[in-house]
């Protein structure tokens, strides 16, 4: 089959840890017989030396050409938040633009790297878990805000606002989800002191009786929170209705994996029509690692590139309808950390370290191979 591309590599550690994501999709493109076009774009920072804006038309234009987006990160070290044109602001614009409403991280722990982690292998191992929230509304879209200045000192003002029909999609997608994993979903909010989180709470128990075979329960965010630290195989489908809680949620997730280069993620707009199990499939989406810029580590080699080849596996899961495909690459995956190939986040004494170039060689050659 063929499948076409937009890579985006963007800012910082973006474009060390893109290039091996595209390794990985050209390894499965020639162990599977499928052909992926390839155009690269771009976005934040560079975007705006080159065209004065972070989301200029000529990538919004590649990127409605492709099939799915491959996105390394925008931002800049010390990026001025006061400013009109903000480098990371491109991100949120093509999520809007293309209504990437659907953002997708899930967790599990690779055995090799079971006591890399910070927590307990006991507490950790076979956690497998996904984090689902919604990122084209609530607080980071909803208007009025801003910031102003008031005779009695500055004032700053966001707003919350969703409607029935955006929690109800997401719920949708989630439910369904859960239906095809363990059947668990969790509703985190705050429904005790915020109307959000009441309306979420309502859509979801209306929708509960049409997927009967799924449990629904609903958690504070801070008991999720510690939940997921504390007993994290208890979760199967956890959705959050706020962004930058999930977003605290996600970070955690790093740990058990075992380190902020190991999470994928993937931003997708399902046609939440009358199956949302075939509204997953072949739909647009943007994939991406769940770290940012990390301009600590960029340009020198030593990122940890494998939340990217994860990211390129759940683009051939969801949008390309490739399971076999996806699974080959985290399988592979599974097979280099096994093999004791480590890159410094994820080092442990006695094993090979390597190269951001070198450990995504390794796993594109074992894609190729096969099990
Ligand atoms: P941003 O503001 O763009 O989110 P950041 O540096 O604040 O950037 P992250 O990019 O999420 O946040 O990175 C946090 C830290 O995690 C980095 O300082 C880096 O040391 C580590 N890290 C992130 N990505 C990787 C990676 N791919 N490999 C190894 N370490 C990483």
């Amino acid at each position: 089959m063929e499948f076409k591309v937009a890579v985006v590599p963007g800012d910082g550690v973006g474009p060390d840890v893109v290039a091996e994501g595209v390794r990985a999709l050209q390894a499965a493109g020639r162990k599977f017989g499928h052909k992926f076009t390839l155009q690269e774009t771009v976005i934040g920072g560079q975007a705006v030396k080159k065209y004065g804006s972070s989301l200029p038309k000529e990538t919004l234009d590649i990127c409605a050409w492709s099939d799915a987006i491959l996105f390394g990160s925008v931002g800049e070290a010390k990026e001025d938040f006061y400013a009109t044109i903000r480098p990371g602001g491109g991100l949120a614009g093509l999520r809007k633009h293309f209504e990437l409403f659907c953002n997708l991280r899930p967790i599990w722990v690779y055995p090799a790297l079971i006591n890399v982690t910070p927590l307990k292998p006991e507490v950790i191992r076979d956690t497998n878990y996904l984090v689902i929230r919604y990122i084209t509304g609530g607080i980071v879209y909803g208007k009025p805000r801003g910031l102003s200045k008031t005779k009695k000192g500055r004032r700053a003002v966001n707003t919350i606002r969703f409607a029935e029909e955006e929690a109800e999609k997401a719920l949708r997608t989630a439910f369904e989800i859960a239906r095809s994993r363990r059947k668990k979903l969790t509703l985190v909010n705050h429904s005790n002191v915020l109307e959000i989180g009441k309306l979420w709470r309502q859509v979801a128990v209306e929708l509960a009786p049409e997927y009967a075979d799924v449990e629904l329960e609903h958690q504070y965010s801070d008991n999720c929170a510690h939940g997921l630290i504390h007993h994290p195989r208890h979760y199967d489908v956890v959705i959050f209705e706020d962004m930058a809680q999930a977003g605290m949620v996600n970070d955690e997730g790093a740990n058990i994996m075992g380190s902020m280069g190991m999470p994928p993620s993937g931003e997708l707009c399902p046609n939440v029509g009358k199956s949302v199990a075939d509204g997953l499939l072949h739909c647009f989406g943007l994939y991406q690692s769940i770290h940012g810029t990390a301009p600590d580590i960029a340009g020198q080699g030593i990122a940890n590139p494998i939340a990217t080849i994860l990211s390129v596996a759940m683009m051939l899961r969801y949008s390309f309808n490739l399971p076999r495909e996806a699974a080959a690459i985290d399988a592979a995956v599974g097979r280099v950390l096994d093999k004791g190939y480590r890159t410094v986040d994820i080092m442990e004494p006695g094993k090979t370290r390597v190269s951001t170039r070198e450990i995504g060689e390794l796993i594109a050659a074992e894609v190729e191979k096969g099990t």
